[in-house]
């Protein structure tokens, strides 16, 4: 083609349009990558429609509603690309972190005929003649693993929660990394495992990301462990409620975050210990024996948000069963999950971490929703 030619048919052709080009490469200083393609032909595979509902060029950004509603465009964006390149990054990161400490990897149903956490945020279906809800968590299916004799296992999958309300850090449909531990000493020992774990994969991603040229490994920061733990007392010290035993609204959680940077100059830290109160239908949260009024339970939070919660589970049938009482769950409908702590079960403990507002946090992104391809929200079921 000559070179009119080839600048009437560029001209024309509306942009995101896909076309082969032949040509010769050359360096260029002024090329984003320091070359150019000089054209010799151009073939147009497909023709873009216009105008086009989402700018991908554009410097000007589209409402995040917008965006979603036209996500596979949105996604042509680099910068939008590159918070997948991480999440990519990130899964195989902590995919090897596992593998590295002998865990087996394991997929539990997510069709179920009981939650785990109540009713409240279970989406229910039509299974054949019967009822059945959508997994909430891993945590029963996980913890008969143990009961199988799996030592340490890991999961990473979709958990679904019926979250009426509409914040930027919930989603109905997320992805949980879920990991259990047979024979451990305590809970402490969940929460060092944890931090290493997490630590392992943070460094990962940041060399990863580096290798690739992906801007954003920059902003991965390095976990120095051990990371600070603070006793569910000391936040209600901070929060001015002493011995309230209420549970962390939003807010609070990011006033202990800023309290956790002032102070101990933490951006990832434990909150240890959590009261028995707010763990009211977490039957299978241990109490702890010296001070029933309290669980083995913690949370890790990033700069006052919520990532991880873990702790020892119940793994004495009767106390597990008295838990169950106390809950109002009855243990009629728990059959299975039951079994294998009548036939012999070690202690253990675990925790589920939820990688979409790892994401979020580490790409700096305002809403969870743009940690994930196609959000699931309150309101969103498409694209
Ligand atoms: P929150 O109090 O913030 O609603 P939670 O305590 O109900 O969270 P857990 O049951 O402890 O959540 O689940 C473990 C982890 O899974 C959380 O720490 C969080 O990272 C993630 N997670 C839970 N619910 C959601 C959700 N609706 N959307 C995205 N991530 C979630
Ligand atoms: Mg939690």
């Amino acid at each position: 083609m000559t070179a009119p030619e080839l600048f009437a048919a560029f001209a024309e052709l509306p942009r995101e349009s896909v076309v082969e080009v032949e040509g010769t490469v050359r360096r260029s200083e002024k090329a984003q990558r320091g070359v150019e393609l000089a054209p010799a032909s151009v073939r147009v595979l497909t023709r873009a429609g216009s105008p086009l509902p989402l700018g991908v060029v554009d410097k000007v950004g589209a409402e995040l509603d917008t965006r979603l509603n036209h996500r596979v465009l949105d996604l042509r964006k680099p910068a939008v690309r590159a918070v997948f390149e991480l999440r990519t990054a990130l899964l195989a990161s902590f995919r090897a972190a596992f593998l590295d400490r002998d865990f087996l990897e394991i997929e539990t149903p997510k069709i179920l005929r009981q939650g785990a956490e109540g009713g409240a945020t279970l989406f229910g279906l039509d299974y054949f003649d019967a009822r059945a809800y959508l997994a909430q968590s891993p945590q029963l299916y996980k913890q008969m693993l143990i009961g199988a004799g799996f030592e340490r296992v890991f999961e990473i999958a979709p958990a679904f929660r019926a979250e009426p309300s509409d914040t930027i850090r919930h989603i109905t449909e997320f992805t949980s990394l879920d990991a259990e531990v047979g024979f451990v000493e305590g809970a402490e020992e969940v929460r060092a495992l944890l931090e290493g774990i997490v630590a392992d994969a943070l460094r990962a991603t940041r060399a990863t990301l580096a290798a690739r040229g992906n801007s954003l490994a920059e902003r991965i920061p390095e976990m120095r462990v051990p990371i600070p733990r603070i006793p569910f007392p000391q936040v209600e010290e901070w929060l001015g409620r002493p011995g309230s035993e209420q549970d962390l609204g939003t807010e609070d959680e990011k006033t202990v975050g800023e309290r956790a940077a002032r102070e101990l100059g933490a951006d990832f830290y434990f909150i240890t210990d959590f009261p028995t109160a707010v763990k009211a239908h977490t039957f299978y949260a241990q109490r702890q024996d010296a001070d029933p009024t309290r669980t083995h339970y913690f949370d890790l939070d990033f700069r006052g948000l919520e990532i991880t919660s873990g702790g020892l589970r119940e793994h004495r049938l009767e106390r597990l069963l008295a838990n169950m009482e106390a809950a109002g769950v009855n243990p009629a409908g728990f059959e299975g999950y039951l079994e294998p702590f009548r036939y012999g079960m070690p202690p253990h403990g675990g925790w589920g971490l939820g990688i979409d507002r790892l994401v979020q946090v580490l790409a700096g992104l305002p809403n969870i929703r743009e940690a994930r391809l196609f959000p699931r929200d309150r309101y969103r079921l498409e694209p």
